[in-house]
């Protein structure tokens, strides 16, 4: 049949390179097929929750956390022992880690790392719920769940319509379209909105329609007093609760200088739970916001104050989880670190002190209302750094060495580099920010905060021990704390992405 030996050959090497190529094209697709299900299967036989709690502390990574558990710990034991109190959420029976890295920076912000957690997706900085080309929009875990009968509610310290809780109810090319976001609130079908209020209820022009009364067309009851909050319950139906005291952003105050007769993020986690508590079940999503405001500023004294309030709003889901233990799930999470907080700082060495801590009254903003005041009274030529020492002593405990208390808490004295330092951020306040030129030195000290004020945070935080790198977000992996049904699935080390995936796999939802 073949005409030579060397024919027969050809034949035998040409099927040999057909079957290796055949060979070769279904290994390819295979491992492809792989690698787009990599992570994304999760089992669970278990009972489906009814009851879900997220809880999202925006900035707060491990420092923030083991900050106010030291913090927590100096003022329980004093010096008497080195010891941390663990805040409630960090002793729940499963901890795992998560990387925060989004689609094109290892640094993400709030809207690019909300959406990880809420959809599932990789996308870009300032982008909710959408691909990385603005073209895509993603359903969030938390309409997932109302399409299951859930009932939804969203809490944050924080406005309403910021990225982190936007990302549980809305998907926009830019989180900075605050209208477009609470129009989306507004016309949702969730049923409970509480904490902070709205950046631009009628559009940027101020002349859109207006989103609390699009929001009551539509159902909603809005309420925004001390006594209509406290009074809502199970029977108030689909609610918009916003809290009285906020400040220029729609956020609730710092919890370091909130009154103690205004609302805190544990009252509206309460109250949310009142609301939305029924028999088919919810999911509420807290976030704590301002941890991460106060990380952004260095502010050591208002991140840890908040962590603790945070933490506060944590326990009122225990308290409720006590009462449901086989009904329902509690996740607590950051969305990234901020500020690229450290435990341990170059002039302390091997040592903190964050007793010190405990000296601070006030967080940066409220001091910054200080030296708005005598920016008024004083120009470039007339201000001293000594009117200002009884300011500086009862809001950061700060003094000189001329202070009568100087001998008696010498560690709370400002030593000749820190008053100098004080005096050149000084110079840079008396000056209009828009005339301030800052060299190369000067951008790394004062960032974009009042000179003066974040001078005086960082000179107490260094002197407790605690350092900074950054006025942004960083790249550190987050802890993934987890109680009740499913816990087990967020023990490990995983992606932010993978949150979504354990909770669509433990809710038994896919999109
Ligand atoms: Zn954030």
């Amino acid at each position: 049949m073949f005409k030579s030996k060397k024919a027969l050959v050809s034949l035998f090497l040409a099927v040999i390179m057909i079957a290796a190529t055949i060979f070769m094209v279904i290994t390819a697709s295979a491992s492809q097929s792989v690698s787009t299900q990599t992570n994304t299967q999760y089992s669970y036989n278990g009972p489906t929750p009814k009851y879900v709690f997220l809880f999202i502390g925006d900035g707060m990574s491990y420092p923030q956390i083991n900050s106010a558990e030291i913090y927590l710990g100096k003022k329980y034991y004093g010096n008497n022992k080195n010891d941390i109190r663990m805040l409630g959420f960090s002793k729940f029976p499963v901890a795992g880690t998560c990387t925060t890295y989004d689609a094109e920076s290892f640094v993400p912000d709030s809207a690019s790392a909300g959406s990880s957690i809420s959809s599932g997706i990789k996308t870009i900085n300032a982008v909710i719920n959408m691909d990385p080309s603005k073209k895509i929009k993603y359903k969030p875990i938390s309409e997932m769940l109302k399409e299951k009968g859930y009932k939804i509610g969203i809490v944050s310290s924080v406005s309403i319509d910021h990225a982190t809780p936007a990302c549980f109810y809305a998907k926009q090319p830019s989180r900075n379209n605050y209208y477009e976001i609470a129009m989306e609130l507004a016309n949702s079908n969730f049923d409970f909105f509480g904490g902070g209020g709205f950046k631009l209820p009628k559009g940027k022009n101020n002349d859109q329609p207006d989103v609390i009364e699009t929001a009551k067309k539509n159902g909603f009851t809005y309420v925004n007093t001390k006594q209509e909050i406290l009074a809502l319950n199970s029977e108030s139906g689909r609610v918009i609760a916003v809290n009285p005291a906020l400040d220029k952003d729609k956020a609730l105050p710092y919890d370091i200088d909130r009154s103690k007769d205004d609302l805190s993020l544990a009252d509206f986690t309460r109250k949310a739970i009142d609301v939305l508590y029924n028999s088919k079940g919810f999911f509420l999503m807290v976030e704590g916001g301002k941890i991460d405001w106060a990380c952004h500023a260095n502010d050591a004294g208002a991140s840890i104050h908040d962590t603790l309030a945070f933490d506060k709003a944590v326990n009122e889901a225990v308290e409720f989880y006590n009462a449901h233990p086989k009904e329902t799930l509690i996740i607590v999470t950051g969305d990234h670190e901020c500020g690229g907080m450290t435990i341990g700082f170059a002039g302390t060495a091997y040592e903190t002190f964050f007793d010190k801590i405990g000296f601070q009254t006030k967080s940066y903003l409220e001091f910054d209302k200080i030296v708005a005041d005598y920016k008024t009274k004083k120009n470039s030529s007339n201000a001293a750094l000594e009117d200002l020492l009884p300011a500086i002593k009862t809001s950061f405990g700060l003094i000189s060495s001329k202070d009568p208390d100087a001998a008696s808490n010498p560690g709370m004295v400002l030593t000749d580099y820190e008053i100098q330092r004080l005096r050149d951020a000084l110079k840079q306040t008396m000056i209009d920010p828009k005339e301030r030129k800052y060299n190369d030195a000067e951008k790394i000290m004062y960032g974009g905060y009042e000179p003066l004020t974040v001078t005086l945070t960082h000179i107490l935080n260094n002197k407790a021990g605690i350092g900074w790198t950054s006025y942004s977000h960083t790249g550190l992996p987050l802890p993934v704390f987890a109680k009740g049904l499913g816990q087990e699935l967020f023990d490990g080390y995983y992606d932010n992405t993978d949150i979504f995936k354990k909770l669509c796999t433990i809710m038994k939802v896919s999109r």
